[in-house]
């Protein structure tokens, strides 16, 4: 594709700066931070005074001022440090948990967390999924009850990457329990240090190593009354919106993983040699390559295309929705296919090849599964009309 089309000179510049950093910076960690489970903090603070966890938000909040196409520089380049698990911990603090702040904050409260989320100074998680609420938002149950004092917070949140670490959360919950499905639910902004803020466990996971997942309890933890984030009974409305913006990032970042695994597995079939030739020689590796490459180029072509339009202020959710689905699923199929390409070394944990396979597994269940994604592009087609 004529990459032209969407990046600028200044975009070009960006990614060379960012590329620079991620190789001297952040891969020389990646085996390190995949052993310990984590990766550091001082990866957010490092990337804020680069200005990298701004691009897309205001100059008067300490942004950028860029336009969408930046954080797409940033998902891409980073995608390259060796560990997956960076990109979606960085793709939370900048794409999932602040930008409801930017759109629905006051003043104060973007003063209070959105600026020290752009320097890397405050960690940011998002809390919407629940034991029994993940595809099902409208099912959240922990509940926010008014007290004299503010709120008073029960309940608890799964999956919630930055979670083990996180300094504030952005809290889907629910204010009005007459109120079924959709409405009657807010968000709140919480200090991870309030009294009653649990942290229960860091979770395991088949990948992402280096993120760290985690579970949380709220126990009659009371927040004060200027915690609420936007409008009282918008919250489920309000974060669904964000979570277009968040397809897209996940579906940016699985392409630029999956460009780079297929283009080790094409190294490593060009050095491996069976039957007297290297294996990516032989027609049947190579089509295949030829056909995977071709995929990711059209889920490459429909997520720019998809990512322009919504930078444009459009709000195309059945494209954003196809745009994930085929992105992941190609991504997926990618990492899987060189795994194959690369025989029993493929499966062995000194090669990347499985490490690939194992972090985007999940980028189908993340941020909306392949099914939730089919169910709102075949709604959007007025199927069930
Ligand atoms: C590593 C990781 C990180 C995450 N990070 C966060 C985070 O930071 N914050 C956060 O809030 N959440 C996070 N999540 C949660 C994630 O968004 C949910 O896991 C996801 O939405 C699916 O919910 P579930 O796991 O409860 O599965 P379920 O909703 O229980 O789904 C189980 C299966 O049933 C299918 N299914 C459900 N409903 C339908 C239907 N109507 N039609 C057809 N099939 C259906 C699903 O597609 C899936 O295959 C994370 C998850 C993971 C694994």
């Amino acid at each position: 594709m004529n990459s032209s089309l969407f990046f600028t000179e200044e975009h070009e510049m960006l990614r060379r700066s960012v590329r620079e950093f991620v190789e001297r910076e952040l891969v020389p960690h990646a085996e390190e931070w995949e052993a310990e489970g984590m990766f550091p903090d001082w990866v957010f603070r490092r990337l804020g005074e680069l200005g990298f966890l701004g691009l897309h938000f205001p100059e008067e909040y300490g942004g950028g001022g860029g336009d969408y196409f930046t954080n797409i520089v940033l998902m891409e380049e980073l995608a390259k440090c060796g560990s997956f698990g960076v990109n979606t911990g960085v793709a939370v603090q900048i794409g999932m948990a602040t930008p409801p702040i930017l759109a629905f904050g006051t003043e104060e409260q973007k003063q209070r967390y959105l600026v020290p989320a752009i320097r890397g100074e405050k960690i940011a998680c998002l809390g919407i999924t629940e034991p029994g609420a993940g595809s099902d938002v409208a099912a959240v149950k922990t509940y926010a009850e008014r007290v004299p004092s503010g709120w008073k917070v029960n309940g608890n949140k799964i999956f919630i990457t930055n979670g083990y670490r996180a300094d504030f959360m952005t809290l889907l919950a629910r204010t009005d329990r007459e109120k079924k499905g959709y409405k009657g639910m807010s968000l709140f902004l919480v200090d991870t240090d309030t009294p009653g803020y649990i942290v229960s466990r860091k979770l395991e996971k088949v990948g992402q190593w280096s993120s760290d997942t985690a579970e949380i309890y709220f126990q009659d933890m009371v927040i004060p009354e200027d915690a609420l984030l936007g409008e009282e009974g918008r919250g489920f409305y309000n974060i669904m919106w964000e979570l277009q913006g968040e397809r897209l990032i996940v579906a940016v970042a699985v392409i630029a993983i999956a460009e780079v695994t297929l283009q080790q597995a094409i190294e490593y079939g060009r050095e491996r040699t069976q039957f007297g030739k290297p294996i990516v020689k032989n027609q049947a590796i190579a089509h295949r390559v030829a056909d995977l490459a071709t995929e990711l180029e059209a889920a490459k072509s429909l997520t720019y295309i998809t990512a322009w339009r919504y930078d444009r202020g459009e709000y195309p959710v059945k494209e954003i929705s196809m745009a994930k689905l085929l992105a992941t699923q190609v991504a997926f199929r990618v990492c899987d296919e060189a795994m194959q390409f690369m025989g029993g070394y493929g499966y062995m944990m000194e090669y990347p090849a499985q490490r690939a396979w194992r972090d985007m597994r999940v980028s189908r269940i993340g941020g909306g599964t392949d099914e939730i994604m089919r169910e709102i592009i075949a709604t959007s087609l007025g199927l069930y009309a």
